[in-house]
């Protein structure tokens, strides 16, 4: 069956930075499960798998623009140590959300010097061409539950 808009796909991954080092991969997995349209996955990604069928195997390249973004060098701050209350130890890759503007927000601790913290709020991934090596295990239609919920139900996805 082909991937068209409200399939529910199971596919294997395999992802590499544009240097070849592996970042993520689901083998010895179960495949990663989505609802193609619903912006389960990266839209690079989803875009690209589009009209594909069970058993193809390809090379996704994914631009930053359609992946976790470009680098934002305004989500680098530097904030005092005195804002991190209740927190004993601050050491480089603790991650916290902070409340922003814009809502919540994951922050990565990159730096602590004296009482100057930095903190990072790109995705880790933010900036970083991504390759994807994907399988194709199954594709079947979503259920209308699933289509309004916006979400795969059952194996591979939500249970409630
Ligand atoms: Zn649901």
């Amino acid at each position: 069956m082909q991937i068209a808009q409200n399939s529910v796909v199971a596919f294997h991954y395999t992802l590499t930075n544009e240097a070849g080092e592996v970042l993520d991969s689901s083998e010895g997995r179960e495949p990663l499960t989505y609802l193609q349209g619903a912006g389960n996955i990266i839209p690079g990604l989803e875009r690209q798998l589009l009209g594909r069928q069970t058993g193809d195997k390809l090379t996704v390249k994914v631009e930053p623009a359609e992946g976790y973004g470009e680098i934002q060098p305004q989500l680098v701050q530097e904030v005092p140590r005195a804002s991190f209350q209740g927190v004993d130890d601050i050491a480089a890759g603790m991650q916290f959300q902070a409340q922003t503007q814009g809502g919540p927000l994951l922050v990565t601790v990159t730096k602590v010097e004296g009482d100057t913290v930095t903190v990072d709020g790109n995705h880790p991934l933010a900036g970083e061409v991504l390759n994807f090596e994907v399988s194709i295990e199954n594709v079947r239609e979503a259920s209308g539950e699933e289509v309004e919920h916006g979400h795969v139900h059952g194996e591979g996805g939500h249970h409630h």
